[in-house]
C-alpha cells in the first residue's frame, strides 16, 4: 500500500494494522463524500484508498441539495461559511413548481413545517377543515415561513428556539457541483485518505467467494482491499459490470431519461430556492448560485428529441449562456441490491432517480450513514448486509413514490408527455397514500429520513389533490377562532420575513465566494 505521497509502506506496518482496507472506486461526489466520512468517523476501523481517473472525470451536475446535507457537513466538522464561500453556494428554502398541475399554477415545496408548530394537530388539518367549511382561507403556502421568505427573496438562519416562528423553516444549499468533490478531497486527504490517479481496466474477482480481490489499473498497478465501495458513477464498474447485479427499471413511472444542461449568467435577483418549471416533455431546473445560474431540461426521449430539447432550453434561459449545452443520459431505477459480497455501491453506480426533488446527494448520504452504522468487523455479516439493502430499498421506494406523485397528479393533457404521466398506472404503494390523503388529509407515516408530512402536504395541495373530509379533532376549535388565528398567523409570518435581510446581502456578509483552494 502507498502513503499519501505515493511511497510504499513497509510490509510490517501493514501486518500490524488490523484496520479493514477500504478501496473506493471513483472520486466524484459519492467517492469523496464516502472517503471523508470514513476517515473522519471510523479512523480506527478502516484505512481508505480512493482510485479515480481525471481523464474520465465526474458527472459534474448536482447543484441542489436537501437540508440533511447540513448534518453531514457538521459531522465532518465543516465550517458552513467557508464551505459555502468555496463552493459558491446560495441558500435553498425549497423547490418551486411552476405549471405542474395546470398552466399558471405555482407552489413551493418548502423545507420546514406549515403553521406555527404549536397546535395539537399538524397545521394542515385546521386549514383543511376551514377550507371545507367554506371559510375564506388563504393558500397553504401563505402559512409557511420558508415559502414567504423565498418569494420575498429574504434569508436569515433559523432560530434555535422552537417556540418561535423563525424556527419553523430549514434550509439546504445550491452549490457548484464541480467544486464540492474537490472540497471534500482536500478534507479527506488531510485526515488520511490515500488517492491514486489512474484508469481502472479490470476488476479481479476471487474464484471461490466471488468477492472483489483487486482493481487493476491501466498502469499495471493492482489495488487490493477487504471492502470495495463502487462510486464509479453510471458505468457501475463493480456492481453493474463485474457483478452483473440486476437493475430495476422504473422508466414506466419516471419516463424522463435525459437532461440537457447549460449554465448562464445571473440576471435576476438571487432566489433562495430552486425552480422546477414544467416543459412539454418534462421540466426545467433553474438553480441560482453566487457566480452563475444552473439550468437544465430533464426530458423523456420517448416524447421529444435532443435537438428540440436543446432549443427549448436555449430559448428559456434568462441570462447569457456561459457554456455549450451538454446532454446527459440516464435511466430511472436502482440495482436490486446495493451491497453484494464485499462491495457496496454508493451514488450513481447504485441507481438514479431524476433530480426533481434533489435526492441523489441525499441517497449518497443515506448509504454512507448505513455503511458507518453497519460497518463490518473482520468478516462481513449477511445480517448487516441485508439490513443495509433493506434501508436503501426503503429510501428509494419512498422517493420514487414522491416523485411519481408530481407527475401523476396533474390535470394537464396538452402534450403527449403530460397525458401519459396523468393516465399511467402507478405503484399500489402510491395509490394507497393518495387515497388516504383524499379521505381526511392523513399522511402515510415514514419512520425516519426524507420527505416527512409537510413535504407530502405541500405537493398534494400544490398538485390539487384535495381531501374530501377532515380530521374531526380539528372541530375542537370554533370556526371564528380558527379564522382569526389563521389571519393573525399569516400577518405575523409576513412581518417576520419582511424584517429579514435579502438573500444576496446575507450571502455577501456571511459567505462571499472565495477561491476554491
Ligand atoms: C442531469 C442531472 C442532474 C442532477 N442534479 C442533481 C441535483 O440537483 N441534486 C442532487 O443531489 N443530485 C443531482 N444529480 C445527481 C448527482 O450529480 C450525483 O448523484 C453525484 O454527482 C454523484 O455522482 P457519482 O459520484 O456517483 O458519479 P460521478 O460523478 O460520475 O463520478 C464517478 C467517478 O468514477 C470515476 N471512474 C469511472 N470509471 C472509472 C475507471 N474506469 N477508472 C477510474 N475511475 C473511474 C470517475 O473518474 C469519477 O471520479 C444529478 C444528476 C444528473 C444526471
Amino acid at each position: 500500500m502507498r502513503t499519501r505521497t505515493g511511497e510504499r509502506l513497509p510490509a510490517n506496518d501493514m501486518v500490524n494494522d488490523s484496520r479493514l482496507k477500504v478501496v473506493i472506486v471513483g472520486g466524484g461526489t459519492a467517492g469523496w463524500m464516502t472517503a471523508a466520512a470514513l476517515v473522519k468517523l471510523l479512523p480506527t476501523r478502516c484505512q481508505v484508498h480512493l482510485v479515480e481517473s481525471e481523464a474520465i472525470g465526474i458527472v459534474g451536475v448536482g447543484e441542489a441539495t436537501l437540508p440533511h446535507i447540513r448534518g453531514f457537513n457538521e459531522k465532518l466538522g465543516i465550517d458552513e461559511a467557508d464551505f459555502m464561500a468555496r463552493t459558491r453556494a446560495t441558500f435553498k428554502l425549497g423547490i418551486e413548481f411552476r405549471d405542474w398541475a395546470r398552466h399558471g399554477d405555482s407552489y413551493i415545496h418548502p423545507f420546514g413545517t406549515f403553521g406555527s408548530g404549536q397546535g395539537e394537530l399538524d397545521f394542515h388539518h385546521y386549514w383543511n377543515k376551514a377550507r371545507q367549511e367554506g371559510l375564506a382561507v388563504p393558500p397553504m403556502n401563505d402559512f409557511s415561513m420558508a415559502v414567504t421568505m423565498a418569494y420575498m427573496n429574504r434569508f436569515a438562519l433559523p432560530d434555535p428556539d422552537p417556540s418561535l416562528l423563525e424556527s419553523t423553516f430549514n434550509y439546504a444549499y445550491q452549490f457548484d457541483a464541480t467544486l464540492f468533490a474537490p472540497y471534500l478531497r482536500r478534507l479527506a486527504e488531510k485526515m488520511g485518505a490515500f488517492r491514486t490517479e489512474g484508469r481502472i481496466v479490470d476488476i479481479e474477482l476471487d474464484g471461490e467467494s466471488g468477492n472483489v480481490r483487486a482493481a487493476r489499473l491501466e498502469s499495471g498497478e493492482r489495488v487490493e482491499g477487504d471492502l470495495f465501495i463502487d462510486c464509479s458513477g453510471f458505468v457501475s464498474l463493480i456492481m453493474g459490470k463485474a457483478f452483473n447485479e440486476p437493475f430495476e427499471d422504473w422508466t414506466q413511472w419516471l419516463p424522463c431519461d435525459r437532461a440537457v444542461a447549460m449554465p448562464c449568467q445571473t440576471q435576476t435577483p438571487l432566489a433562495p430556492y430552486t425552480s422546477a418549471i414544467a416543459m412539454p416533455a418534462g421540466w426545467r431546473w433553474r438553480i441560482p448560485l453566487q457566480h452563475r445560474t444552473g439550468n437544465g431540461y430533464v426530458y423523456s426521449s420517448s416524447f421529444t428529441t435532443d435537438e428540440i430539447a436543446r432549443e427549448a432550453l436555449i430559448g428559456a434561459v434568462e441570462g447569457e449562456p456561459i457554456a455549450e449545452p451538454r446532454v446527459l443520459k440516464f435511466q430511472a431505477g436502482r440495482r436490486k441490491r446495493s451491497w453484494v459480497g464485499n462491495c457496496i455501491a454508493v451514488g450513481l453506480s447504485s441507481g438514479f432517480l431524476e433530480p426533481l426533488e434533489s435526492t441523489s446527494i441525499y441517497l449518497i448520504q443515506a448509504a454512507i450513514t448505513g455503511l458507518v452504522e453497519l460497518f463490518p468487523e473482520r468478516e462481513i455479516s449477511s445480517i448487516d448486509r441485508d439490513e443495509f439493502n433493506r434501508l436503501i430499498d426503503a429510501e428509494y421506494d419512498w422517493i420514487r413514490d414522491f416523485l411519481i406523485l408530481h407527475y401523476h397528479a396533474t390535470e394537464r393533457s396538452d402534450t403527449p408527455f403530460w397525458d401519459y404521466v396523468r393516465t399511467m398506472d402507478v405503484p399500489d404503494s402510491l395509490l394507497e397514500k393518495i387515497e388516504l390523503f383524499r379521505r381526511r388529509g392523513r399522511i402515510v407515516k415514514h419512520r425516519e429520513g426524507l420527505f416527512l408530512d409537510a413535504s407530502w402536504v405541500a405537493v398534494y395541495l400544490g398538485q390539487r389533490v384535495l381531501p374530501e373530509g377532515h380530521d374531526r379533532r380539528a372541530d375542537l376549535i370554533a370556526q371564528s377562532t380558527l379564522l382569526q388565528n389563521m389571519q393573525a398567523l399569516r400577518t405575523t409570518i409576513r412581518e417576520k420575513a419582511e424584517r429579514m435581510p435579502d438573500h444576496r446581502s446575507h450571502i455577501e456578509r456571511y459567505c462571499p465566494m472565495a477561491e476554491a483552494a
